[in-house]
């Protein structure tokens, strides 16, 4: 379930009715005490600034700001999204204009993203693979395709056609950033950005190499066995090192994540370690007690009812559960819901006996005749279709 989502102005500390400058003031402070520059690491301080970010992007666009005091988060929300920024489209805010102001005065030039001629770790990947609610508790083995960079052999992945070589651009100087300084609300702001010319590498290739056209790197599918551990849970990932982006300039790969998706159980459902279900019994199972089986993950199990048992009684099946991800041999419990069941569809001699019954343990059916001063008022109840349609 995604998280519940913090009211915009409450996130940016105004009153509804700010103004627009209001607005940009009170986001100017909080993304200068939130910036992932100036708390590297930090993830509170990211998750901060995102929010912070996401509530001006849609405060300071009068046409989403109007929509979303109107309806909200739902405004925004496309079929429910993976939280966070699920579904926002980020890059329609104006944010180049902002933050040149804010950044472009504290962190002038100082920022050292980009063309770097040290060994960089490639990107991490991610991908999905949709498990069982058994495969999750017990483990299993998934194969997954996925698109894989691999440095191109031809020409080592520099990009350029063999016998040649890449040059440093001109437009960056190598650099891989350009600076451009430029009047705002804020001042005399120098803006950093990557250069257009070479994309960031700082070099420009004039013969692009045949095989991979100069990216350096070619894509292929690949199979690949990911090892789904016992106890995994919902939304959980593997990691499988070394399968991500390759490196640059020699640096290790990145790895790839694949998130695991549960499939939901027709009886069972869990929490962390636990599972539940229900299990229904009879009423006659219920009043003399007797063996039922109980369906759990490791299949059919006895177990004995006690008589007297009520409806909606609990019971605790110890270690029945899912394995602890860290150590399998550990785990959880699996909590059943003892439901006493109705008879419905009784045949007339089954009928008969239960008034028998009926008759030698209190008389119930006929109760009420038996006490007509008791009787205050008379209601009919008149069967409801419930939330089901039952
Ligand atoms: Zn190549
Ligand atoms: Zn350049």
């Amino acid at each position: 379930m995604a998280e519940q989502k913090r009211d915009y102005y409450e996130v940016l500390g105004v009153d509804k009715n700010a103004d627009e400058a209001a607005i940009k003031k009170a986001y100017r402070a909080l993304a200068k005490k939130y910036h992932p520059d100036m708390n590297p690491g930090d993830k509170d301080a990211e998750a901060k600034f995102k929010e912070a970010s996401e509530a001006y992007a849609v405060l300071s666009d009068p046409q989403k700001r109007s929509q979303y005091d109107q309806f909200g988060h739902a405004a925004f929300e496309q079929g429910g999204g993976a939280g966070g920024f699920g579904g926002f489209d980020f890059n329609s805010a104006d944010f180049g204009d902002i933050f040149g102001g804010i950044f472009g005065d504290f962190f002038g030039g100082g920022r050292s993203r980009g063309a770097s001629n040290g060994p960089m770790r490639g990107a991490n990947i991610r991908a999905a693979v949709h498990v069982s609610f058994e495969e999750a508790v017990f483990g299993t083995e998934k194969e997954i395709d996925i698109t894989l960079k691999d440095t191109c052999k031809k020409c080592n992945g520099t990009g350029a056609k063999p016998g040649t070589s890449a040059t440093t651009c001109p437009k960056c100087g190598g650099k891989g950033q350009v600076v451009y300084t430029s009047q705002s609300l804020f001042g005399t702001v120098r803006n950093v950005s990557t250069c257009p010319d070479c994309h960031g590498s700082g070099k420009i290739i004039k013969d692009k190499c045949p095989d991979c056209s100069g990216t350096g790197y070619i894509s292929s599918r690949k199979r690949l066995s990911v090892s789904i551990p016992a106890g995994i849970d919902n939304g959980q990932s593997v990691r499988l090192r070394d399968k991500g982006e390759p490196g640059k300039n020699g640096g290790p790969r990145g790895d790839l994540l694949v998130e695991v998706i549960v499939a939901r159980h027709p009886i069972f459902q869990r929490q962390d370690y636990n599972i539940f279900s229900t299990a229904p019994i009879t009423y006659a199972q219920a009043a003399l007690g007797g063996d039922i089986l109980i369906d759990t993950v490791d299949g059919k199990l006895k177990y004995t009812v006690k008589p007297g048992t009520q409806t909606d009684t609990k019971v605790q099946l110890k270690g029945k559960g899912v394995p602890s991800l860290r150590n399998k041999d550990v785990r959880g419990d699996h909590y059943v819901t003892l439901v006493v069941q109705v008879p419905t569809g009784l045949t007339a001699s089954a009928r008969d006996l239960l008034r028998k019954f009926d008759a030698v343990t209190g008389d119930s059916l006929n109760y009420v005749a038996n006490n007509p001063d008791a009787v205050k008022n008379s209601a009919k109840g008149k069967k409801k279709k419930g939330p089901f349609g039952l």
